[in-house]
């Protein structure tokens, strides 16, 4: 049986960052996915934001790791010629309600690291947005947007270079802790198992199915894996607005906002839908709750703009009702598992936090 340093199972954004920063650090590494190529499910199924790091708990893995991988990002596409812009956002207040929630929300950013939020009154928010309607306003200057399909393939060319070896059409189909190692067994066209000293499931949405086919794999350890469908709609023409544009957050989400993509196209999204089975269609009825949401802050929006667009799903590890999650690394000390590392619950804003898991999960598989 051949063994390797280290296997990757999953070449979306997150496998890529470890890939390339176990590569880089001088590590053997073969990066397994089941699909043709890298990023096809969540990966290429988002807002493509780099998110400033506002919202998420104070020292949770997710503010860490968003405000560490947004630092870490915009100097790597500046380096590698990433597509991205530096837009910025503004989460706008409609109302006396809101106006009052805009300094707490500006806290617990700071709390977070979050540089530069700014309280502007309506005035000013018009005054750089003119098509918005909004009573005061929250600007995030370090918001901005990513190609995300560039920059997982900069991403994979720093992994090869290292010497990191990409496999595709190639699931990880059981594993089991063996010795100090673990055997993994790779189905596919070309099936056959490997043996490593550090094994890495970053399957996104099926890492809890994966970590149920690793033997010796406390169970009670694994997560049950709940999907959060987002669904997009997209926008008719140029966008009204070159800033993203959020609401005050809900209860349960960030309301229905506008993103744009690099190349001009509005977007609103994602919603919450919570299904059972990964399917990406678009019900265009779901478009009926987003109208009376963006015009509360966008009243121009015209009758029929919005045409269905397309969905990704959130990889919950927390049933719907339940308080937020957050990143879940598992290392050996949480699971006993000598070479093993999970990554649970990868949802947004991992894209953007993306080369700090990374660093975390080197560090753990160094330090267990
Ligand atoms: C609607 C939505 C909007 C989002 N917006 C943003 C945003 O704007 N900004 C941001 O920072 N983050 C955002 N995110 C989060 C971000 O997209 C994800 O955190 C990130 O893409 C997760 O990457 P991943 O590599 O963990 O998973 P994935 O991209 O899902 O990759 C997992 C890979 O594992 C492979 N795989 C699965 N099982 C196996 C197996 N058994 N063997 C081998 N390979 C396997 C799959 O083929 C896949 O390629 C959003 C997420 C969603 C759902």
């Amino acid at each position: 049986m051949e063994e390797v340093d280290c296997i990757v199972a999953g070449a979306g954004v997150v496998g890529l960052a470890v890939a390339r920063a176990l590569a880089m650090s001088g590590r053997e590494v073969i990066l397994l996915d089941s699909a043709e190529g890298i990023g096809t499910e969540t990966s290429s199924r988002n807002s493509e934001v780099i998110h400033a790091g506002i919202y998420y708990p104070a020292n949770s893995l997710m503010a860490r790791f968003c405000v560490a991988g947004r630092r870490m990002l915009y100097p790597y596409c500046e380096e590698r010629g990433v597509p991205h812009r530096n837009c910025g956002k503004l989460i706008v207040a409609t109302n006396a309600q809101e106006d009052t929630m805009l300094a707490g929300i500006k806290a617990r950013a700071e709390a977070n690291g979050v540089e530069g939020m700014r309280v502007l009154t309506a005035a000013e928010a018009i005054a750089m947005e003119p098509n918005l309607q909004c009573t005061s306003a929250l600007h995030s200057p370090t918001t901005g947007i990513i190609d995300s399909h560039a920059y997982m393939l900069a991403l994979q060319g720093d992994a090869e270079n290292a010497g990191c070896t990409p496999v595709f059409f190639s699931p990880v189909v059981r594993a089991r802790a063996a010795d100090r190692l673990v055997e993994v067994e790779v189905g596919g066209n070309d099936p056959m198992t490997l043996r490593c000293r550090l094994f890495v499931n970053a399957a996104g949405l099926h890492a809890p199915f994966l970590a149920r086919h690793i033997e010796g794999m406390p169970q009670d350890r694994v997560p049950t894996a709940y999907y959060a469908k987002g669904n997009y709609f997209t926008l008719a023409g140029r966008s009204p607005f070159s800033r993203l544009i959020y609401p005050v957050p809900v209860p349960g989400g960030l309301g229905v906002h506008l993103t744009i993509d690099l190349g001009g196209q509005a977007r609103f999204g994602p919603d919450v839908e919570w299904v059972d089975t990964i399917d990406y269609q678009v019900d265009p009825s779901r478009a009926d709750s987003f109208y009376a949401a963006v015009r509360t802050y966008w009243p121009g929006l015209k009758d029929g703009g919005l045409q269905p667009g397309y969905a990704g799903i959130r990889p919950k590890i927390v049933p719907k009702g339940a308080p937020g999650q957050d990143f879940v690394v598992q290392g050996p000390q949480t699971h006993g598992v000598p070479g093993l590392i999970n990554l649970f619950g990868i949802e947004s804003p991992g894209l953007t936090a993306s080369m700090a898991i990374a660093a975390h999960v080197l560090e753990v598989s160094t330090t267990g």
